[in-house]
């Protein structure tokens, strides 16, 4: 269905605001109006489906992308049928990229059907050269792509697309501003995420995240309690303050949590995720002397040799990370502590996987993210001699499975019968007179009571520890 012409987009560029966020608003309207008669035309509304690859800062990404579309006129659907279809992709792992490839091919039969409908692509996968000159090339389906430093232009990408009818490429190399204040679409209306910083300085050595999401930036301080102040005016009464390493927010990470725990009506605050080597006493003391600050730290230990901790550019050893861990158990009552490791590290020994081995006994932690070291090229790991057979990774990563998961089990058993204030997040998925929702450590809690309780604070009598969640009593 054609619409517009080059020259109505020229005309449409000189009246456009030059400055953002008002730029975008425009593009908002100007794209509804063409959604609306479209949707006349075909006698129906119109859907958009965005599905998110990796981490919570693309789940984030993806409300904010979601929320645009929704005020451009696109009805929500989790259907790859929409008739705008976005994935915002991921590529900590080299086969996740080869996945979006797959999904490509599988989406062009839907767009052969229905010859109207819109495929874009943003996230981390585009802001590497090689990926972009690929679609361009072989997946001319494909109608928008942006990255990781622009998703605030959207809509202007959009109307530019109905406009030219061609493929609309903007990558940035580099953040040009933070663009806030645009709608956004949350999936629960009771918690929400809020990004108090982008990229990282860190470059570890196996992570490709500082070179497609740049480098660190942290909002003003006021910005984000501005933002937060909104959302608990809207009823959120949970806050994820989020970065991938808020312990090196520009201007103090603990001064800007003490702020957060004085805004009215939020209850409960978590963050992610914390780098070991800055994390701070100032932050432990915070975290002690405020209640509404969850009682979980997510804390990132990847190995436990001191050796590949080097080799990963981690900046901490076997030893201050277990001291860390200790200084967080005995001045926070009640925390869970929860890591990422690595598995099959380019060079690892026996030795080193034992060191691994021994810090999950002994920083006991709650739970664990465990991953099986994968290639990922750009990165310097991936040029290391010594990367390590499959079956030998594997073999490491089954034995560390089943001590991470004893570990865990274990440390459930402390909080059986004690009574813990639980956020109820939704109906349990096996048995509908159930709900779900987590303590304030993030464990699961699964208990029965009516559907009403979704979004409040509800004390529970914790009666069974199953694993790694726990089976309860409302009081
Ligand atoms: S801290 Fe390390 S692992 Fe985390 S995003 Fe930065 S470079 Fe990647």
């Amino acid at each position: 269905m054609a619409f517009g012409s080059k020259e109505q987009l020229d005309q449409t560029l000189q009246t456009a605001p030059v400055t953002e966020p008002a730029r975008q608003f425009f593009f908002v309207d100007e794209c509804r109006k063409i959604v609306q008669e479209l949707s006349e035309m075909k006698g129906r509304p119109l859907t958009a489906c965005v599905n998110t690859f990796g981490c919570q800062m693309n789940a984030k990404d993806s409300e904010k992308l979601l929320g645009i579309l929704k005020e451009i006129g696109y009805q929500e659907s989790n259907s790859e049928d929409s008739d705008f279809v976005l994935y915002n992709t991921c590529t900590v792992r080299e086969h996740a990229n080869i996945r979006v490839y797959g999904r490509l091919g599988v989406l062009k039969n839907s767009k052969d059907k229905n010859p109207d409908m819109i495929i874009a692509l943003c996230g981390c996968m585009m802001q590497e050269s090689e990926v972009v000159d690929k679609i361009r090339k072989s997946y001319r389906h494909v109608d928008i792509i942006f990255g990781t430093y622009n998703i605030y232009k959207l809509a202007e990408l959009l109307y530019r697309h109905f406009m030219e009818h061609s493929m609309q490429v903007e990558i940035l190399d580099a953040a040009q501003e933070m663009v806030e204040d645009l709608p956004s679409l949350r999936k629960y209306p009771f918690k929400c995420g809020v990004n108090i910083m982008y990229g990282c300085n860190n470059f570890c050595s196996y992570c490709i995240v500082p070179y497609v999401r740049g480098r660190e930036r942290s909002r003003e301080p006021e910005d984000v309690l501005c933002e937060i102040r909104r959302l608990a005016d809207d009823g959120v009464i949970e806050i994820m303050l989020l970065g991938q390493n808020v312990n090196s927010y520009a201007y103090g990470f603990p001064e800007l949590l003490q702020k957060v725990c004085d805004i009215d009506g939020i209850k409960r605050i978590r963050f992610m995720t914390s780098h070991p080597k800055d994390l701070s006493d100032g932050l432990i003391r915070v975290i002690r002397d405020n209640p509404k600050i969850a009682r979980h730290i997510h804390l990132p230990l990847q190995s436990g040799s001191s050796r590949i901790l080097r080799e990963m550019n981690r900046h901490y050893t076997k030893e201050s990370y277990l001291e860390l861990a200790e200084k967080i158990r005995s001045n926070i009552d009640g925390v869970a502590i929860t890591t990422d490791l690595i598995v099959g590290f380019p060079g690892e020994t026996e030795e080193d996987f034992q060191d691994t081995l021994d810090v999950v006994r002994k920083a006991a932690f709650d739970s664990a993210f465990t991953f099986l070291y994968s290639k990922r090229s750009g990165t310097r790991a991936a040029e290391m001699p010594d990367q390590i057979p499959k079956d030998i990774a594997n073999e490491r990563f089954n034995r560390l499975l089943a001590l991470v998961t004893e570990t865990a089990s274990h440390q459930t058993l402390r909080f059986v019968g004690q009574d813990a204030e639980v956020l109820v997040e939704e109906v349990n998925a096996k048995d509908p007179s159930f709900l779900t929702g987590r303590l304030s450590t993030n464990h699961v809690v699964h208990f029965e009571g009516p559907n009403d309780l979704i979004g409040k604070m509800v004390n529970v009598h914790l009666d069974e520890a199953k694993g790694f969640y726990y089976m309860g009593t409302m009081i």
